[in-house]
């Protein structure tokens, strides 16, 4: 059945500026690196995005590695954008990534303008779009010179492949000297994409001072650190939960007893605030003024419409903060 987006798709997501760049991104946005590729059912795919779009989801999220095998979650994504989303277009951010392992010999990981360049042509390819609206460099490169790798970037856009530029996985350091070469070149930084929740903080060190000095906004992966700040742990591990399947990182060795109790204890804290624990990490990350969206993943739509319940309850007490740290004092190195 063709699809008609929902006419009040804006009447519920809250929009935040980007930095100070002129683009709005929802502040919670859908990640395709799971449940999106060859390994999962395709009409669930696109009921999550569908619906996702519905609740004004506007932004998606891919790189050239998502889905098992990989680049499956851009041609499934192409698949879906093309019966459903085209006319859609203009309302829709869609961002891909190259840094990752992607194809054999010496051309097809890192951060060379060569692998770069012919990755978002590929990853175009895959998704059938003229344009990326956010191009991304996933993670440095410690061997090619980062004026190379930004000058790709700037080259992308400049050619018309993508409207924007961000980097992920850049330490505080090396975020500030790749926006000074961007800022030199023309096409400012958009954006960053680092992990954080409440185990990873490494963030609130450096990283958010120096987003605010170049003026690039924040869009923050697995705020749910894969689901484990999730319902879906607290009673042991689903069949059909991520740490249960094949093709992930999570793995049943990551969700322990003494993790379950600490779950148990935020669980608390998130239901006298009204909350899931779900929505409750996803406002947590939102609390920062600096992070402009919280980028999930879901592999149903129930999860996604639970996660965009939680902007009904953005505000922590000094007290509710303090338990969470108390549980889960979180890490703060890179
Ligand atoms: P999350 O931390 O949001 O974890 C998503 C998982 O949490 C889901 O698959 C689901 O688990 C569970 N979940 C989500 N919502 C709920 C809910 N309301 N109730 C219960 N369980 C829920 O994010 P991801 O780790 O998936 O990452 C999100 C996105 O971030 C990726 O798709 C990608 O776009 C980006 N990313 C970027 C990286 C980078 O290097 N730049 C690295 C990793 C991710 P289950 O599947 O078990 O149901």
């Amino acid at each position: 059945m063709s699809y008609l987006a929902d006419s009040k798709r804006y009447d519920v997501m809250q929009y935040k500026r980007c930095g100070r760049s002129g683009l709005q991104l929802p502040m919670v946005s859908l990640g395709l690196w799971h449940n999106f590729g060859n390994d999962h059912p395709l009409e669930n795919s696109r009921e999550m995005l569908r619906g996702a779009f519905d609740l004004g989801i506007t932004h998606f999220d891919l790189a050239n590695n998502y889905g098992f095998p990989n680049g499956t979650a851009e041609e499934n994504f192409g698949r879906i954008f093309k019966q459903d989303f085209k006319s859609y277009r203009d309302e829709l951010i869609i961002s891909s990534k190259a840094g990752y392992y992607m194809w054999p010999g010496p051309y097809g990981d890192w951060g060379s303008r060569k692998y770069l360049v012919a990755s978002c042509d590929q990853s175009l390819k895959r998704m059938g779009l003229d344009y990326v609206d956010i191009f991304y460099h996933h993670r440095p490169d410690p061997n090619t010179p980062l004026e190379e790798t930004m000058a790709a970037l700037d080259h992308i856009v400049k050619s018309g492949r993508a409207l924007y530029a961000g980097i992920s996985r850049y330490e505080a350091g090396l975020t500030r000297q790749a926006a000074a070469i961007m800022r030199e070149l023309g096409t400012p930084l958009l954006i960053h994409q680092p992990n954080y929740n409440f185990f990873k903080r490494w963030i609130e060190g450096d990283l958010l001072d120096a987003l605010n000095e170049a003026g690039m906004g924040c869009i923050v992966f697995s705020p749910l650190a894969q689901g484990l700040l999730s319902g879906r742990y607290l009673d042991g591990i689903p069949v059909d939960s991520r740490a249960n399947l094949p093709n992930t990182f999570l793995t049943p060795a990551n969700v322990t007893d003494e993790l379950i109790g600490k779950l148990t204890q935020l669980n608390a804290i998130a239901q006298a605030r009204g909350q899931t624990l779900a929505q409750m990490a996803i406002a947590w990350v939102l609390r920062q003024p600096q992070v402009t969206s919280a980028l999930i993943g879901a592999s149903r739509l129930s999860q996604i419409q639970d996660c965009v319940a939680a902007l009904n309850n953005l505000d922590f007490s000094g007290g509710e903060l303090a338990a969470i740290d108390a549980i889960i004092p979180g890490d703060r190195n890179y």
